[in-house]
């Protein structure tokens, strides 16, 4: 998505440990009219299936994913990261590992708000090797819901998340792919779709 991929050009920051930091418009400060033409672009990809949830995992896919939901006009659920040890019996409950912080967290989500009358597009900022993506993919199956797409802001295409995700036959929409990000002269190369 030329958009897209124009304000990481222009806005986009290259971290150390192959971070692209593009939270001046999309993980902290969030400029909700590009995530409305994200919202309608992903409309337009997944047209066609019976999408009735979108869910994603706190806390940086929650903006995206709220406007994603109003363009589909469905609820959106957002998996918790959580501090208990016990957990409940009334929650769906996975490992994800947090590439960002290095950590690996317990993450729920009600039982009460999914369940096998589901059809989830998941949706969050960015792809990098994967875990997250898993880790909600198992969240979707044990509620003996449907995964009818996988809708990613920022890909890192050199990263092996998008590989695993797609060998799932899973539909998997990625706005912006970058497959090379050169830290030392801030040179971002976007995959052409
Ligand atoms: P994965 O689980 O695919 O390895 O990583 C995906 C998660 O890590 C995303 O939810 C996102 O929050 C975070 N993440 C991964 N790579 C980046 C990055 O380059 N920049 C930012 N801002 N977040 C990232």
């Amino acid at each position: 998505m030329k958009l897209l991929e124009d304000r990481i050009r222009k806005d986009g920051i290259l971290a150390e440990g192959d971070v692209l930091k593009v939270d001046c418009f999309l993980n902290h400060q969030m400029d909700v009219k590009l995530f409305h033409e994200m919202g309608m672009e992903f409309k337009r990809l997944f047209a066609g299936k019976p999408i009735n949830k979108i869910l994603t995992i706190e806390a940086s896919g929650i903006g995206i994913a709220c406007v994603v939901a109003e363009c589909f006009d469905v609820p959106v659920l957002f998996a918790k990261k959580s501090q208990s040890i016990n957990l409940s019996g009334d929650v769906y409950a996975t490992k994800i590992q947090s590439y960002t912080h290095k950590r690996v967290y317990d993450v729920i989500v009600s039982k009460r708000f999914i369940g096998p009358e589901d059809h989830v597009l998941i949706i969050d900022d960015f792809l990098a090797n994967g875990c997250a993506l898993q880790g909600l993919i198992e969240l979707v199956q044990d509620a003996g819901a449907t995964v009818e797409g996988i809708g990613i802001c920022i890909e890192k295409g050199f990263q092996e998340g998008g590989k695993l995700i797609r060998a799932t036959g899973i539909q998997l929409e990625s706005l912006a792919i970058v497959d090379r990000m050169d830290p030392a002269t801030g040179e971002i190369v976007f995959r052409e779709q």
